[in-house]
């Protein structure tokens, strides 16, 4: 079981990809180089069991090609976890290219892009995550079927942000049922980091509900914009995770919980939208067990997203798409219950459930 985030300078002393802690038996690994467009993408296919791996692009200016190894197979991974739990009949994939979204993207770079997806026969499907926009799906249909996360204009279901968002506030409220004895969050001091396109809709439920938000970002001009929008306090300390709030929602990168925030983070419930907020799923989930911080997992509150994506596969509309992101307010309480019940972390407790689903599914195809 992989579970450590790595030291990417230390990474040369490794194998390259099957050594690799982040390397949990995917299937397939997919390097996609094109020195006309300057694309360079990974694509990592975990898991093929539940059905075609379906996860999102991820553009990032990453510090070196390990880094963004390391990134593509745990959000993969990730995925594959995040589908079984959800009970869609998906795998578990995601893609990552290198480079900065705001000055190296071009609509040739992302049809480039979907032809490598369209290479891989439909294994892998893709859709939009940091750095991608609806537009640029739109840019990869038209070169793949094979692609999500398209523009309701285009037959899609649209940015699947908000419906991410709903569904984070969901488990938010049934972490926050668990904690507080209620779900109301009036009145509950709530740190959003990161006020992206998940973050600022998180906000306004928020907002909505009379909780007290104050909002993190590195973006000066997003700060202004949300507080301006929301009435949200802006948070202008050094250090997010020492905030002494009700609850801290990571709506920004991965492994922000870890050895260096750890012991400072102050919050009685994480619940947010970021994909392996964990940097050590062991570790640093019992560690928050030990300190008795209710820890929504991730892969579970952020369905949202893939629900509303899955809808374009499986033609269910709005309606659907509502009520299965709403459910993961049921299962959140489930999956805390049952990780109180067995004495282990909320996030182990997930990923058991979600593991069972894949291995049953997987020991039906052999018997078919
Ligand atoms: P986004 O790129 O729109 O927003 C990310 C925001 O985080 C940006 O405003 C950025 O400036 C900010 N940020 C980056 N580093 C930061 C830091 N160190 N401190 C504070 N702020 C920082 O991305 P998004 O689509 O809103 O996704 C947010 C997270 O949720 C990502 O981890 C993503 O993988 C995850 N997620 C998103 C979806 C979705 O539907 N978009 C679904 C599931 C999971």
């Amino acid at each position: 079981m992989i579970s450590e985030v790595i030291n990417t300078n230390e990474l040369h002393k490794i194998d390259p990809v099957f050594g690799q802690l982040s390397f949990d038996g995917h299937e397939q690994i997919v390097f996609c180089n094109d020195k006309d467009t300057g694309l360079k993408a990974i694509i990592g296919i975990h898991n093929t069991v539940l059905g075609p791996a379906l996860g999102g692009t991820r553009m990032w200016q990453y510090n070196n090609e390990w880094e963004a190894l390391n990134d593509v197979l745990r959000l993969s991974r990730g995925m594959s976890f995040k589908s079984a739990i959800t009970g869609l009949n998906l795998g578990g994939g995601k893609a990552v290219i290198i480079g900065d979204a705001k000055t190296q993207k071009t609509p040739e770079l992302m049809k480039r892009f979907g032809e490598f997806v369209h290479s891989l026969s439909g294994k892998y499907i893709t859709a939009e995550d940091v750095g991608m926009e609806t537009s640029d799906m739109d840019l990869v249909r038209e070169v793949t079927p094979y692609v999500t996360g398209i523009s309701e204009e285009k037959g899609g279901a649209g940015n699947p942000s908000p419906i991410t968002a709903y569904g984070v506030f969901m488990g938010m409220k049934a972490a926050a049922k668990y904690k507080f004895g209620t779900d109301v969050l009036e009145d509950k001091s709530v740190i959003v980091q990161g006020i992206g396109h998940v973050g600022e809709s998180l906000v306004e439920h928020l907002t909505n509900e009379g909780a007290k938000v104050i909002i993190s970002d590195i973006n000066e001009a997003r700060l202004n914009e949300v507080s301006d929008k929301y009435g949200a306090t802006i948070y202008r300390g050094n250090d997010v995770y020492s905030e002494a709030v009700d609850i801290y929602a990571p709506c920004a990168l991965g492994a922000t919980i870890n050895d260096a925030t750890i012991n400072n983070i102050r919050a009685k419930v994480i619940a947010g939208a970021a994909n392996n907020q964990l940097a050590d799923e062991n570790k640093h989930g019992q560690m928050l067990k030990d300190k008795g911080i209710v820890y929504a997992p991730d892969f579970l509150i952020n369905a949202g997203g893939i629900i509303n994506v899955y809808a374009e596969l499986e033609n269910y509309g709005k309606t659907e798409i509502m009520r299965k992101t709403e459910n993961i307010y049921n299962t959140t309480l489930e999956i805390l219950s049952n990780a109180e019940g067995n004495d282990v972390t909320t996030h182990q407790a997930a990923l058991n459930i979600a593991q069972g689903r894949i291995d049953t599914r997987k020991k039906e195809n052999m018997n078919a």
